[in-house]
């Protein structure tokens, strides 16, 4: 049965002539500029550019007014009152539209996108300094004070739990305990771009 859909959607939805094909509902990517704004706003919208203008215009005149608490960030360019709204892609029904709104995001200059579309932990250590210099670290081999054993820095507190480094770290006196923990906190501290991973990445 499902053979058979699949043969019939090729049949009836020939690639080789799209225009045979039923309309597609396309995603489209807009800008919103104004003259007065060094700033501007990406976003993805399945409905007309206008519409969608307008909404951001009545979002945030509704917070300007203090009936809305929260607002987007388009709010930003918008309260200047003399935005306008531009077509920059439009996406198929069939792409990811959030992967493209993504990467305008971030090719876009000064945009006060504070969320990104699709934006990973590892989006982020790829893409900025910090998260590169995370990522050096977590493949920089590091020695076990505890056995001398050589182990990838992000593999280290793990390690620490390995029943061979425990053996070791087992003969030492309370201490010795006591100076191993004040290393972990150590080695925790040092690491600057720690800070805004999310714990699923960090444990590999
Ligand atoms: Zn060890």
């Amino acid at each position: 049965m499902e053979g058979t859909s699949v043969l019939s959607f090729i049949l009836f939805h020939p690639m080789s002539s799209p225009s045979n094909s039923p309309p597609t509902k396309k995603h489209k990517i807009y800008k919103i500029t104004s003259c007065h704004s060094p700033l501007c706003y990406v976003g993805c919208t399945a409905r007309s550019l206008e519409k969608r203008h307008y909404e951001h215009v009545k979002e945030c005149e509704a917070h300007q007014a203090g009936r809305r608490k929260n607002v987007c960030m388009s709010s930003l360019v918008v309260f200047k009152g003399d935005s306008h709204i531009e077509l920059l892609e439009e996406v198929d029904e069939g792409d990811d539209h959030r992967v493209r709104e993504k990467e305008w995001v971030l090719q876009t200059p000064n945009t006060a996108n504070t969320k990104i579309p699709t934006y990973t932990c590892r989006d982020w250590q790829l893409l900025t300094p910090n998260g590169q210099r995370y990522l050096r670290n977590q493949s920089r081999k590091v020695t076990c004070e505890h056995c001398g054993c050589t182990v990838m820095h992000k593999n280290i507190l793990r390690h620490y739990q390995t029943k061979k480094c425990m053996a070791v770290q087992a003969k030492n006196n309370t201490t010795h305990a006591v100076s191993h923990k004040k290393n972990t906190g150590g080695l925790a501290a040092v690491e600057p771009a720690q800070e805004g991973v999310c714990q699923s990445c960090v444990q590999e």
